[in-house]
Order: C-alpha cells, then structure tokens, then sequence
C-alpha cells in the first residue's frame, strides 16, 4: 500500500487529497490535512474520486475510423498520430492554418494547457484555441481586466475569516463548492456578527446560510449593483480617499449610477428597497467585505459587465487588498485558472499578455523561437462550433471535453461535430456524448494517474501526482501534444526541430515560467521541487521569494498604464431571451451537490446518485398547481431551440414564473439531446461567454400514456456494465431517463411514450434487466397495455419491470432498495395500482450521502428530538451520523432541523 499526495480533479477549491493505492490500482482518497485549501476536508465527490476510475467505460487505446459510415477500429498509437498528422498538414495547406481549431479543457493540467497553446500558435499558427472555461469564467476574466487592469483574484481563502460582510453573488457554494462553504459556515460560526448576503434568484442551500437573500430577478445583477452604489453615495459609506489616490473613471459611473435609484434598481430587481439598503449599509459600514461569484454573474449575456459592476462596489468603498476585502471568483473547474495563465483560450495570450497587441505577440514569438504569433482573433467555443457546421473549420481536435453534452444550442453543435472533416478526441472516457462523433479517439491519462500543476481559485499552485501508471495504452495529455506536434511539424516543414522535444511535465512547467517572468503571473521562484517540500503556492512567486502572494494590490497599485483601478461606468442590460405569452417560464440552469458537470465522472458512482436520484426540473409549488400539474410528472420543456421531456419536482425555493433544471444531465441519462437542447447559445459581446444561466421556455403536461419503470440488480454485480446497455435502449422511447441506484447497486429505467413500443423492445428491457429467466412473476394483459415482471430471489426483490399502468413501483423500489422480505406477497407484486404493504416506508432522498441517511429518518430523529433546531440537529446527529463526515448535506440538515422546529 502506498499514499501519494495530489489534488481533487473536480471543482475549483483544489482540495489535496491523498491516494491510496496497492498493486497498480487506486484503492481508497482522503482529505490531506496539510493542504491549506482543505485541511483534510473532502466533500462527497471529492471522497469517492478513487470509484471513478476503473476499467468502465475508460478509452483503453487509440481507435480510428477512416470512414464515418463505419465504426472505428483498434489502433496503434503510431498509425493513428499519423493518420491525424496527415488529415491536418493536409487541411493546413489546403485551407490556410485557421481551418483546424483545438477545443480544450479545465480539466487539463498547467503543462497540458502550456502543450496545447504552443502547438496551436507556434506551430500550426491559429489562435482557434479555446477552453470549456469559456462557459464558465471568460467573464470573470473580462470584469477583472476591465477593472482591475489584469485577471487575477486579489483574494485568498484565508480572507473568508476576516471577512465581516460577505456578498455571494449568483454561487450556490454549498453545493458546487462544498469544502469552501464548510469554511464559511465556520466563519458565521466564529463570528454570529458577520452579515452574509446571497443573491440567487433561487432560495438555494447557500441562502440558508444567508442573514439577507436577494431574490432578484435574473439577469438584473447590474442595475442590482448599481442601485446599491447608489445608496453607498447617498448615505455617505464610500472611501473618498482611495478612489482619490487609487482609481480613474469615477466621475463617469457617478453619473451613470445616479439613475439607478434604490427604489428603481429595487423595482428593477423584483426586491424591496428596503433589502437593497439593508446589503448596501451593511457593504458600507463592513470593516472587510468580501464578495464570492461564480456562474450566476459569469454565465450571461452581459456577464464581463456584472463582474464589473460588483467590483465597482469595492473600489468604491476601498474594500480590496485589506484582510477580509475583494472581489473573489470562485472557478468552476479544477485548472480554470492554469488555463487563463497559460492563456489557452481563443483571446487570451500566454501570461496575461494580450493577443491584441503586437508587442505581446513579438514577444512570446521571440521566446518560443518562431516567425510570428498571428493576430487574427480565434473563435471562442461558441463560435468555434458554428464555424465548424458552416464548414470554415474542417478539422476540430476536442480534449477532456464533452461538447455533446455541454454546449448550449445542442442541435447545431450536433450538426456541426457531424459535419466536420475530422474530429480528434482526446479522452479518459470513450463513452461521453461526444465520443460517436470521434474519427480519432486517442485515450487519455485521468485522475491519479497524471503528473503536473494546477491553480485553484485563490491563485494557488498544487501539484498533482501520478498513483498508478494509466490502463491500457493511455498517455498523459502532455505527451500526446507533443508526440503530434513533432509529426505535424515533419509534415509542414519537412523536419521536426526541438521545441515540442519534452521529457516530462517538469520540463513544460520549466519552459512556461519563463514566459512569466516579469509578468503579474511570475513564478520565476517556483519550481516542482519547491511545491514538494514547501507546497502549494500562490502565485506571483518571484525569484528570490520566500512565498507567493496570497493578496494582490494591497499598496493600492494595479497593473495599469498609470497604476490605477478602472471604474466601469456600464448600463444595465436585461437578459438576451425575454419571456413572452408562449415562452413564458424563465430556465435557470446550475448545479446539483454530488453530480459534477456532464457526469462523465461522477455518474459512475452510485453512492452519488443517492442525493438527486432521477434527472427532474424544479418548479414552485404554484406554478405546478396553476398548470395541473404534480410532482413525479413528465413535462415538456420546450424552448426555441429545442425540446426536452423530463420529470417535474415541486421546490417552493424557485420562484414563481421560474424553473430550475440541473446542467449535468446529457443524452446518457435523458433521452433526447439533454438539458442544452434548449439553452441559449447567444454570447457577451466582451467576453463571449454563452448566457447558458437563462432562456425562455414553455412548460406543459407531456402527452405520453404508455409509462415503464425497470430496476434491478445485474446478477454480476456489473451495475456500470447494465447502466450502459441500458443507456443505448433511451433513445428509442419519447421520455426515457436511467440513473444507479445507491442501495441496491442497481440501475433504474424510467420510459414513457404515446403508445406502447414493439414487443421486442419490451422483451429486450426485460433480457436487460434480466427478467427473462429464472424465478420471475409474470402478468400480461395486453388489453389494458399491461406487462408486469418480478424477479424474487429467495426472498429479495431483484428486479422488476412495470409497464402499461403503474401505481406500485414505489413500494416496490424500497422493496428492493431495503431488501425487505417480499417472497410472501405473491400475486400482491404483480397487481397493479396495490397500495404498499405494511412495513414498506419510504426512506426519502437521502441527504447524508457519506452515511446513506434518508430524509425520513432524518425528520423522524429531528421531530422526536427536544430543544431548538440547533439542538435538534445535534441530537438527530448523534443518533444518525448524518452530517459528520463530508458536512455537505450541513445546510439541508440546518433547513429541515428548523420545519421541526416550526411543526413542533
Ligand atoms: Fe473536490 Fe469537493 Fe474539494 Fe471541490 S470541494 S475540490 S469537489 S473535494
């Protein structure tokens, strides 16, 4: 057994871990307690990253197809490198270098990044790079730009201690940055006096926390920002000084602001005035304020300008490089970052240099020993995807990204991987969405078994660490790149030269820190051996220094021609898709707590399936009242650019008029094309950035009579082997979704159509679920539709398939979920409509997932507790355990603790 130091490959916190491992292969994570992003701490994710990598579904070894009639074949690393080489020297020469284009990834690490822009600029000669980050942070890098003068956080995790207001802007963090939130819930703790402000349009698990929530209307963060400056003016709680001494362009956004009137911006808004001066006195008067942000400012169509508008509030105030006080970005992904340092994306430049300018250009030519860095603008991922169906770019090389899934406007992006010349994938994972688009699959290194860098959020360097060798012939990222580029660059120039010539990452890492230096981004003083003994650094880290810098500006000093902040004097404007009369809901999209974007990874783990079991979109309990409707329904969605049918769930948490739907479900887990079949692909014009957080759509009862639902155990054991034979029968039904199932290590198929299906399809769900042998209950009545199939073992329910009409399964499901005893019942499991027999109690969700606790066990244990809600909790706590481990299930826990406390 060995332990191995590394960093969580999901979310931006960058959480260390440590890996365990025995005989190649990774047994067992824990938090690293010396880790200063976590201190031992993991959330459920984070905790279960060893489950997510054996053999299933992994791409093993490079495979090729020369023909798209026919499925690819097996191939040698050396045949399908050249074939690739080939089909790009070829379209390079023919259509001019900006006919291929690189879509890449925040997974990557530093080195893979730095690997990757090289090859696309220095050698092929296109800036038709850019990263997934683009749907996540291009915004946040905008409004730092913008404001600041560079795009860098000026804030470190340590700040959330000092903080005495804190402002969390369009971030659940409780679900999507869990370890993060732990800390803030300590702070709160430490500190009852710290004022926390969530602004959501939802009442999420972040807003419980909240001593003031802004439920604004979406999309109206600016005017929201703008009215609170405004007030901050009015009332006298600016910092004269610091603007005087430290910023340029105030008299501008004065005037600006000085229609946004409270009442207005509250009007505006959907809030009281009263709220919108309660968050600005209480910005105001804060000794520290801080702000965190993530996706509900960045993923708009004006998202550069919301970042702005914030960050407008801390110059004003002077509430920026001080203990406690900034604007903070939380990234999405685990290297969002290292991908904007080593400018990996279409307008970006390496080391925050800009591409606009041709200084930088020569620049960064003369250091990688080139002619010229081309000044032509790339396309961003949106663009890229167009540019690719209206042909402009033939060949697309896609890596450690799932566009199938996650681009919005799925029908065109479809459209344009079918039409590409040629599509190169790059993956840990041969059964992602975008895999039956591949030409060229060439298996890639995952989690634990990579060496390089990250940075997480607050601009700190970890090292990741290989535990294991990878499966199969799966080569690290880096290499990969780099074996191309000196194929590519025999094909182009007729000789390979030296400058993709790398050994190790150690030997990337080297090479991309010399074009920091003297940059905000230098880390000429850090090398792999300082992250080995000293650990992970914040950057800058000049030479000679002792530490990084975990607080930027704090001599007032920002990285602009006269050293000033920027005010951003920008209007306020509505969302791109407007509801009308048929479009009238407002979609927001975001995250669930234990599922991680297209679930590539995630979905493999039962365990995390447990907290949101079955793809849903939430609605306000009214709307679903006003509209016939009822939690457990199927509902279409429908928006402009596409239909989705999906199960309805009541959440008094969404507003009325509003509707929430988790990003994470693709066409593996809903049949159709996935939540992006509807989302909107219209970008910020400044940081081109898709408003994937809002689109207008149409919400009715899905006409669909003929219903299944299947479940069971595989007798193998092999629940990932059945999801994915199941997962290729969903399209073949109008609404079908299928997810594990935690309990039984099972898998669960929901269907539903305008009439009943073929019976070979019918026959092939129940050979899937394996009811067709063996010790089954059968009852058919092809008259009313009906076809009922039970499989008992000894006493357990193994399997069951219900379809025609329903009205069982959900006692079935704890049957089989609990293991109770059910060989007595009979003829009972196969009637339809039969109420639950005695004993078949629902355990709920489950909200502790570390401990496998269902909610009616928590309300029981809450409800028969004694004291207030705090108490409660404890008490439930002790008897449960829930809430002890990971804590993410922390603020449903505090939620459902004070209902008890109401109904007692
Ligand atoms: Fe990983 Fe969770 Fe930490 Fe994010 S908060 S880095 S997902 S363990």
């Amino acid at each position: 057994m060995s332990e191995i130091q590394s960093t969580c490959c999901y979310c931006g916190v960058g959480c260390g871990v440590l890996i365990n491992s025995r005989n190649g292969r990774i047994t067992g994570v824990r938090g690293d307690p010396r880790h200063p992003a976590n201190f031992g701490r993991l959330c459920g994710k984070g905790q279960t990253l060893h489950e997510t990598v054996d053999g299933h579904g992994r791409a093993l070894y490079p495979e090729l197809r020369l023909k798209r009639s026919e499925p690819r074949q097996r191939a040698t690393w050396d045949s399908a490198l050249e074939h690739v080489a080939a089909r790009f020297a070829d379209i390079i020469k023919k259509h001019g270098p900006d006919a291929v284009a690189f879509y890449i990834s925040g997974q990557l690490l530093t080195e893979d990044y730095y690997s990757f822009n090289k090859l696309a600029r220095a050698l092929v000669g296109t800036n038709n790079i850019d990263s997934n980050s683009r749907l996540c942070m291009s915004s946040a890098v905008a409004g730092y730009k913008a404001t600041l003068g560079a795009d860098a956080p000026p804030t470190c995790y340590e700040d959330i201690d000092h903080a005495d207001c804190m402002l969390i802007a369009g971030s659940n963090a409780a679900w999507a940055h869990p370890v993060l939130f732990r800390r803030i819930e300590d702070a709160k703790a430490k500190n009852p006096d710290l004022k926390i402000v969530v602004i959501d349009p939802r009442r999420t698990a972040t807003a419980e926390i909240a001593d003031l929530h802004l439920a604004i209307q979406p999309g109206t963060d600016v005017a929201l920002f703008h009215g609170m400056l405004n007030a901050l003016l009015q009332e006298d709680l600016t910092d004269p000084d610091y603007i005087a001494a430290h910023t340029a362009g105030y008299d501008a956004l004065k005037a600006l602001v000085s229609d946004y009137t409270p009442d207005f911006a509250a009007e505006v808004c959907g809030i009281t005035t009263e709220e919108l001066l309660t968050a600005a006195r209480w910005f105001g008067n804060s000794r520290a304020a801080l702000s965190l942000y993530c996706m509900g400012l960045n993923q708009s169509s004006s998202g550069a300008d919301k970042n702005a508008a914030l960050i407008n509030l801390h110059l004003a105030t002077g509430h920026i490089g001080r203990a406690g006080a900034g604007p903070f970005s939380l990234t999405g992904q685990p290297n969002a970052m290292g991908g904007r340092e080593t400018g990996a994306m279409a307008n970006l430049l390496i080391a925050h240099r800009d591409l606009n300018n041709a200084g930088d250009r020569a620049e960064v030519a003369k250091l990688w020993d080139v002619p010229a860095i081309p000044g032509r603008p790339g396309k961003t991922a949106v663009e890229m995807f167009e540019a690719i169906r209206r042909g402009t770019i033939k060949a697309v090389w896609i890596a450690c990204t799932n566009p199938a899934q996650s681009l919005p406007g799925q029908d065109a992006v479809r459209e344009a991987l079918a039409a590409a010349e040629l599509v190169v994938l790059q993956e840990t994972y041969a059964d992602t969405e975008t895999a039956p688009y591949a030409d060229v699959l060439l298996p890639a290194a995952g989690w634990g078994e990579k060496e390089g860098t990250v940075t997480n959020s607050e601009r700190r360097i970890s090292r990741v660490r290989a535990a294991t060798p990878p499966p199969g012939e799966a080569r690290p990222d880096w290499r990969i790149v780099c074996d191309f580029a000196m194929l590519l660059e025999h094909k182009l120039h007729g000789h390979a030269s030296l400058r993709f010539a790398f050994d190790s990452p150690q030997q990337l890492f080297n090479e991309y820190r010399e074009l920091t230096r003297g940059r905000n981004t230098d880390i000429t003083g850090l090398d792999y051996a300082t992250l080995d003994t000293k650990g992970p650094q914040h950057w800058p880290y000049r030479i000679g220094a002792r530490q990084g810098q975990p607080r930027l500006y704090q001599d007032g000093k920002f990285p602009t021609a006269d050293g000033r902040a920027r005010f951003a004097a920008v209007a306020y404007k509505p969302v791109a898709e407007n509801t009308d009369t048929r479009f009238p809901f407002r979609l927001n999209t975001g995250r669930l707590r234990d599922q991680w974007h297209g679930m590539t990874r995630s979905g493999r783990v039962a365990r995390l399936w447990g907290h949101a079991p079955e793809p849903a979109v939430t609605l306000n309990p009214a709307d679903l009242a006003r509209r016939g409707l009822a939690s457990g329904d199927i509902v279409r969605l429908e928006s402009r650019r596409g239909t989705l049918n999906v199960i309805a769930a009541a959440d008094s948490g969404v507003a009325p008029g509003q509707a929430f739907l988790p990003m994470h479900w693709g066409s593996r887990y809903l049949s159709g094309a996935g939540i992006n079949a509807l989302t909107l692909p219209v970008i910020d014009p400044k940081s081109f950035q898709p408003e994937l957080k809002h689109c207008a759509i149409k919400i009715s009862k899905a006409a669909l009579p003929w219903r299944l639902i299947a479940f069971g155990t595989p007798r193998d054991g092999d629940a990932l082997a059945q999801l994915a034979r199941v997962q290729a029968w969903l399209p073949e039904f109008e609404f079908a979704s299928c997810a594990l199932m935690p309990d039984a290590g099972g898998v669960l198929l929901r269907a539903a159509a305008g009439a009943a299906p073929a019976t070979d399809v019918l026959d092939a769900i129940h050979a899937l679920l394996e009811l067709d042998s063996g010790d089954v209950l059968r009852y058919d009545d092809p008259a009313r539709g009906n076809a009922r199939r039970v499989c008992i073992d000894g006493e357990r329910v193994v399997a069951v398939c219900l379809s025609g009409e329903g009205g069982s399964e959900s006692w079935l499901r704890e049957f089989h979920a609990q293991g109770l005893p059910a060989a007595a019942l009979g003829s009972l499991l196969l009637a339809p409509g039969t109420k639950a027999p005695a004993g078949a109690v629902s355990r709920g969700r489950i909200i502790c997932s570390c401990h496998g606790i269902g909610e009616t066990a928590i309300v029981s244990a809450l409800q028969g507790a004694a004291g207030d809600a705090t108490a409660r909790l404890g008490s439930a706590q002790q008897q449960l355990l829930c809430g002890t481990q990971c804590g993410s299930c922390l603020p449903e826990l505090r939620k459902l603790a004070a209902a008890a406390m109401v109904a007692a």
